[in-house]
């Protein structure tokens, strides 16, 4: 595949291999950015933004509504792009889509609702005979940088609000995951988007990173990536807003009244969804002692059947991690953690990119699977017994994605749910549940600023206010 730069689908002697990271089979190439292509992006992106500035709002938002519609139309293809090149399951890939679907429609729908307010300029003395309002004005370019994990939907977060504000985006995907960032850039282009508004590069993050985050042209960077990364940018970014979507390290609680069967079902599939690679999968499961043997058995007996291997198959649960580097670090972490005094209920091998779904339990607080991000498919249980010092455990750690808690008992709940340090708590569903129309976001190292369409719009605009002096009223 080709990159689109510059309104022109462009090739380059070096070529980046995408691979499927259950076969290692190559599934296509694409250009490897060099720095010169980042100096030709960067300038078409300010032409991009008074393009973009320049469409209507009813234009902006037919282009949207098409690309939806296109995605849709395409579902099979943009599910099989995701599951080959990624490391969903078909079924995980389907589902993606279909939120890729709902995310471009509804930025679709906000860019409608786009408003400002009037202003009443005569509250304080000075302001009398001052009329006026504000309007929410595009920022101008946003570049926009996408893991490997969703490499269709997140990307949807982020070009579906940015062009509904009116602005023009560069766009570099992950560098595994590049192939589902185009297919979508050809349907916002079939979809009647003028060329100017979306440049997509590829390329490695570590070569044309720091020229495009550095940049003065460009206004926003709309960043989802690990924390390394984000630290990275920030430090480089200069004046410019910053919206950046981190990691985490999520907790659950559950308590000894809780639905225990749903808790297993509900948390089970929160910790190995796209083997455990998702910013909100379940990694610490807080369990009331009174139920914890009953629990633990049961979802270490509930992983044991998760049936692992070829993505594309439908019986399949969970696919492989995105690389045998990444398959091979998880190891070394359940591995130290066992070395630690951890115990294995479930899983702990590794074969290739595969990594069996593994329950610990006597984890540790020094290891890295209790305190660091795995990112991969692994969950640590602990008792507890006290629900204040659940909550401490619960917020123990320098991250604050996402957090919840099983319990039928309302005053637990909403102890529970005032008390935990992230920025969404889910009550009696695991921490892998994401509306992508709520303000999704994190508080300490998993992030700035908030997503979920309008909140997105929100972040790439910027107030401008107008106002008049009546002289002679
Ligand atoms: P990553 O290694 O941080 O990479 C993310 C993106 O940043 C990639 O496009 C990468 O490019 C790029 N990048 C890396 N270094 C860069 C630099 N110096 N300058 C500019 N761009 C740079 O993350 P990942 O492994 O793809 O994704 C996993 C992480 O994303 C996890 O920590 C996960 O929690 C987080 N995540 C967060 C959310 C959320 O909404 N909070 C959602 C999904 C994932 P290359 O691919 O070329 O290196």
């Amino acid at each position: 595949m080709e990159m689109f730069v510059a309104g022109d689908w462009v090739d380059r002697s070096e070529r980046i291999e995408v691979r499927d990271p259950f076969d290692d089979a190559v599934l296509d190439t694409v250009p490897a950015a060099t720095y010169d292509d980042v100096e030709t992006v960067l300038a078409a992106s300010v032409d991009g933004s008074r393009v973009a500035r320049a469409m209507t709002t009813f234009e902006r938002s037919a282009v949207l509504g098409r690309v939806g519609d296109l995605v849709e139309e395409r579902s099979q293809s943009f599910a099989r792009t995701i599951a080959q090149e990624g490391s969903k399951t078909i079924r995980e890939a389907r589902k993606e889509v279909s939120r890729c679907v709902n995310t471009l429609r509804s930025s679709a729908e906000e860019a409608r609702r786009i408003c400002g307010e009037t202003i009443p300029f005569d509250s304080f003395p000075g302001g009398e005979q001052r009329k006026g309002y504000y309007e929410r004005m595009p920022v101008g370019v946003v570049l926009a940088i996408t893991p490997f994990n969703d490499p269709l939907n997140l990307v949807a977060h982020k070009l579906g609000p940015a062009i509904a504000a009116g602005n023009a985006v560069i766009l570099k995907p992950a560098t595994v995951t590049p192939l589902s960032a185009i297919e979508l850039t050809r349907a916002f282009l079939e979809a009647g988007l003028p060329p100017q508004v979306l440049q997509t590069i590829t390329g490695y993050g570590s070569v044309i990173g720091d020229p495009l985050v550095s940049d003065e042209r460009v206004r926003m960077i709309s960043f989802t990536g690990g924390v390394e990364a984000g630290r990275h940018i920030t430090a480089r970014a200069g004046i410019k807003k910053i919206g950046m979507e981190l990691g985490s390290n999520s907790p659950v609680i559950v308590w000894r009244d809780a639905d225990l069967e749903w808790a297993v079902e509900s948390c089970v599939s929160g910790a190995f969804w796209a083997a455990g690679q998702n910013c909100i999968g379940v990694q610490r499961i807080y369990v009331h002692r009174d139920v914890y043997d009953q629990f633990s058995a049961a979802f270490a007996a509930r992983s044991d059947s998760y049936r692992i291997g070829d993505k594309l198959d439908e019986a399949t649960d969970m696919g492989p991690m995105i690389t045998e580097a990444e398959a091979s670090r998880v190891e070394q972490w359940i591995g130290r953690a066992v070395e630690s005094g951890a115990t294995v209920l479930a899983g702990g091998d590794r074969s290739g990119t595969l990594v069996q779904p593994t329950v610990l339990e006597k984890v540790p607080s020094s290891v890295e699977v209790h305190c660091d991000e795995v990112f991969g498919p692994t969950v640590n249980l602990y008792p507890v017994g006290d629900l204040d010092k659940a909550i401490v455990e619960a917020n123990s750690l320098n991250f604050g994605l996402h957090a919840a808690v099983f319990t039928r008992d309302v005053d637990t709940a909403f102890k529970i749910a005032g008390g935990l340090e992230c920025g969404g708590v889910m009550i009696n569903d695991s921490t892998d549940y994401r509306l992508d129309t709520m303000p999704f976001g994190g508080v300490k190292n998993s992030g700035l600023g908030r997503e979920g369409i309008r909140f997105s719009i929100e972040e790439m605009t910027e107030p401008k206010v107008v106002c008049w002096l009546l002289r002679d009223v």
